[in-house]
């Protein structure tokens, strides 16, 4: 998804120059992404013209005196409501091309009306307002910045309003009306080249931001999925030995910091190399896939850390646990992985496969390092392969490493 917008980013900000439009799913986005911010834009230039549009009022009252009437009544009682709901129409939120159409149309109505309060008085100065309209075209074109067709679309209709009405006018000698069109074209030219470079800047500076944000989030997307295979074991899936080092110290440090307990599982597969021979290499990976799994379903999944230590050892860090608790884990899992039932012929002491497990529980002091604690936990593994495998052994001080059969109750 995020992929073939970023290619779709990548051919617009290549396409011709004079195309403005994005591909459709880009213009979408650019649509989406910038609505909120171009309606309240919308809304403030909107205001800004009325007030200035309303403000003329004066240069009536100097111009034509005699028409003040009118000219108010076209200002206050047409202009200013149309351009009032208008602009609340906008801050409401409409589709873009209603959005466009809508502030066009104010665009249009304000031609209208001052061409309406021009033509309607027979003052000799009335008609110098007519050099003033290029000013509605700098409004729609650079203050509203219309988007680039609707900026035509309302340049040319306030162009043939305009038109209408100089060539209809009776008072203005035919060269100053050619002058005063000169102007208005000019004008409509200028701002509308204005027009559209602000549109094509707008856009060139949304598809950098947006190709910036999507390769951006690309990178950490990959990030966080190296990160992820970094820590993990690739055949089982559960923790690798780096994570586990990593770990190791974090719960060390807080198991020190919180006077708590930090419970560690040294868990090795019975005569594995046998299963290997037997059954061969493919079937051993799977077998080991099947034991990381159940070692898993045993704990508790949020805290504990399951880690394949290397070839067919597992270790298990137990924050925050008590003998007890870690010695019920022990026994869940060595049982759990017994009643798996998968058959490791040729071995004296079980027809099936099964681990032993020496365990250690440690309360953290300056005294101690994290490798003591994995230590024990090994010591006691050791003693649990001595003793004749499919055992668990709990060290919790150095002087009390005892031996629990697998009938035992926990110490
Ligand atoms: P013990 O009960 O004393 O632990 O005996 P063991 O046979 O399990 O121990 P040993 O260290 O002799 O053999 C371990 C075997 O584990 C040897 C090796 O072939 C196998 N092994 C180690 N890593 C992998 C692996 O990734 N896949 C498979 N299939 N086998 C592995
Ligand atoms: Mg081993
Ligand atoms: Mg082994």
């Amino acid at each position: 998804m995020k992929e073939t917008l970023l290619k779709a980013v990548e051919s617009d900000l290549s396409r011709p120059w004079y195309r403005l439009r994005f591909s459709p799913e880009v213009e979408t986005r650019f649509e989406a992404d910038t609505a909120a911010r171009r309606s309240r834009h919308l809304l403030i230039a909107g205001i800004v013209a009325l007030v200035i549009y309303d403000l003329y009022i004066f240069n009536d009252y100097v111009i034509r005196p005699e028409s003040m009437h009118f000219s108010a009544w076209v200002r206050f009682g047409l202009m200013t409501p149309l351009g009032i709901a208008a602009l609340y129409g906008v801050h409401r939120g409409l589709s873009p091309v209603m959005r466009e159409a809508t502030m066009s149309a104010t665009l249009i109505l304000a031609m209208l009306c001052s061409n309406l309060i021009f033509f309607a008085s027979k003052d000799p100065y009335s008609f110098l307002d007519t050099f003033s309209f290029g000013l509605i075209l700098v409004a729609g074109n650079i203050l509203f910045s219309l988007r680039f067709g609707f900026a035509i679309v309302s340049s040319l209709l306030c162009g043939i309003i305009m038109t209408g009405f100089v060539a209809a006018y009776g008072y203005m000698d035919s060269a100053v009306k050619i002058n005063t069109m000169v102007v208005f074209t000019s004008s409509a030219i200028f701002t509308l080249v204005a027009n559209f470079r602000l549109e094509a800047s707008e856009r060139l500076s949304y598809l950098l931001l947006l190709s910036e944000q999507l390769r951006a989030s690309e990178a950490l997307h990959d990030n966080q999925t190296l990160t992820r295979i970094s820590m993990t074991d690739a055949l089982t899936g559960v923790a690798n030995r780096r994570h586990f080092d990593n770990m190791l110290i974090q719960r060390w440090e807080e198991a020190s910091n919180e006077r708590t307990m930090l419970g560690m599982l040294v868990i090795d597969i019975d005569c594995f190399k046998n299963y290997n021979d037997r059954y061969g290499h493919l079937q051993g990976d799977a077998c080991l896939r099947q034991v990381a799994v159940e070692i898993q379903r045993h704990v508790r999944q949020e805290g504990d850390l399951v880690v394949r230590y290397g070839g067919e050892e597992f270790v298990v860090l137990l924050p925050n646990a008590s003998t007890t608790s870690a010695y019920q884990a022990t026994e869940r899992i060595r049982r759990g992985i017994e009643a798996l039932a998968i058959p490791n012929e040729g071995v004296k002491h079980s027809p099936v496969v099964t681990v032993s497990i020496g365990t250690a529980v440690v309360r953290p002091s300056s005294s101690m390092t994290p490798s003591s604690l994995l230590l024990r936990a090994d010591e006691a593994l050791y003693q649990a392969k001595r003793e004749g495998r499919n055992l668990s052994v709990i060290a919790t001080l150095e002087e009390d490493v005892e031996a629990v059969c697998p009938s035992e109750s926990p110490p």
